[in-house]
Order: C-alpha cells, then structure tokens, then sequence
C-alpha cells in the first residue's frame, strides 16, 4: 500500500450530496455511505475534518429571494448544517470512527463549540472533527467555511466532494464534450469563474497556500484514491 501522502485533510460535502436521488433532506444510505469512504480514509491514519452544507435543507438566499431578510434566513442555513452535521456523526460512529461535531454557534446540549486548540486535539486523537454552523456568520457560506477550518487546523489539503470526478471546461453532465482538467492555479479558478467554489473560499485557500483537490464524492472509494494520489480529480494549487 502506498504510505499516505497527507496527515491532515478537511473534507467539504455539500449538502445537496446528502439527498441521495430525494429532492430535499437526508437520505440514510447516501450519508452511510459517505461515511464508510471516511473511515477508510481515517483507517489509513490520516486525521479528517469535515464541513458539511446545509443546501438539502435551507438556504439563505432562497430565503432572501422569497422576501426574509438575508441574515435571519441565513441563520436557519447555518442551523441546517447542524441537522447534517449530527447526521454524519450518527453514520461515522457506526462505521467505527469516533466522531466530535464542533459548532460555530454554541449549542450545549447538542454538541461542543468550536475551540481550535481542542479540535486539534481531537484530530490528534484520531476522532474526526465536524465543524458545523459554517462560520457562524451570515453572508458566508460552508465553502468559506470550510476553507477557514482547514487553514485554522494546519490541514495538508481541502478536498471537496462533488457530484463529478473533478473540474471541467463546462457541466459534463449537460456538455458531452467537456474536459476534466487534471490541475489548474487558484487564478485560473478566479479568473475562469468554474463554479465550483465561491471567490471567498478560494482566495482563502490561495493566501494560506492550501491545495483544493476536488473529487466525486459518489464514486466508492473515491477519497481513499485521491488520499493515496490515485484515480481522477482535479488538484487547484
Ligand atoms: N451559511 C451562513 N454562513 C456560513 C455558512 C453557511 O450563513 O458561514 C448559511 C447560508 O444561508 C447557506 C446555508 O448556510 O445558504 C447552507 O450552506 P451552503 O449553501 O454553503 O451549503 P451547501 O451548498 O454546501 O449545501
């Protein structure tokens, strides 16, 4: 087997990835799923954090577009994150990863808040870390977040999983034609406006010299792969 190329990863999953073929919500089978990619991930003895989104659920600007005011519908986005959060801690826990969710914004009783030094410790550890609440702020959103995390945890490298093995020239789910590119700079991202993340995370990523590797979270083992530097995706450095 080849020796892990990195100590520390956070992963971000968007929470449409969460619904499975449903229109809205959790499908179980799609986060156990996801969850067993993770724990061979952390079986390898690579620490993981996790960002997960909220879009299955709520979002801030759907709210704003149907008239609330941003920031209030963006707090029910956050809150949604937290639904999906402790979700994929029950689906860790199960495939045997011991699992602490940290929130941006504190909710005793349902799991701790983000302290930085103490979620390092629980990576050190071995229990994965998921940072829920995005960054606890309105007008963000969990790429953003996810980039914070990982430049506050000294993480090798910020995986996002999405429904396609990379990034292309144009949807390759609508344009037969488009290519997958193997690597591309934080400017070609910027510049070519892809779609993949939003200019906030990305800026963050180029300024804390974090490389973005983005992968298909639906393909079985695909995180596995891309940690051992093997199958497709595309690495933004
Ligand atoms: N959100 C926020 N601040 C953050 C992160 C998220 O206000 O730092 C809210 C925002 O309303 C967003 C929602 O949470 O629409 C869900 O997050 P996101 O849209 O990033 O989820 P994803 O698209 O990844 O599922």
């Amino acid at each position: 087997m080849t020796s892990p190329r990195y100590k520390r990863v956070l992963l971000k999953v968007s929470g449409e990835a969460l619904m499975g073929s449903g229109q809205y919500g959790l499908d179980s089978g799609t986060v156990s799923a996801i969850a067993e990619d993770i724990a061979a991930v952390a079986r390898l003895g690579i620490q993981v954090g996790l960002v997960i989104g909220g879009g299955n659920i709520f979002r801030g600007v759907s709210g704003a577009a149907a008239g609330m005011d941003r920031a209030q519908a963006d707090g029910m986005g956050m809150l949604a994150t937290v639904i999906n959060a402790l979700a994929m801690q029950n689906a860790l826990e199960k495939a045997g990863v011991p699992t602490r969710v940290q929130s941006a914004i504190p909710m005793a009783s349902l799991c701790e808040p983000f302290i930085r030094r103490r979620a390092v410790r629980h990576m050190e550890k071995g229990r994965a870390v998921i940072f829920a609440a995005g960054t606890g702020n309105p007008f963000f959103t969990t790429d953003t977040a996810a980039a914070l995390r990982a430049a506050e945890m000294g993480c090798d490298a910020l995986l996002k999983g999405t429904q396609v093995d990379g990034v292309y020239t144009s949807d390759p789910r609508k344009n037969p034609d488009a290519e997958r590119y193997d690597a591309l700079t934080y400017l070609d991202m910027l510049s070519r406006d892809l779609a993949v993340m939003d200019a906030a995370a990305i800026s963050l990523a180029r300024e804390n010299k974090l490389p973005i590797i983005v992968f298909n979270i639906h393909e079985p083992g695909a995180f596995t792969a891309v940690m051992k530097g093997e199958g497709k995706f595309t690495t933004v450095h």
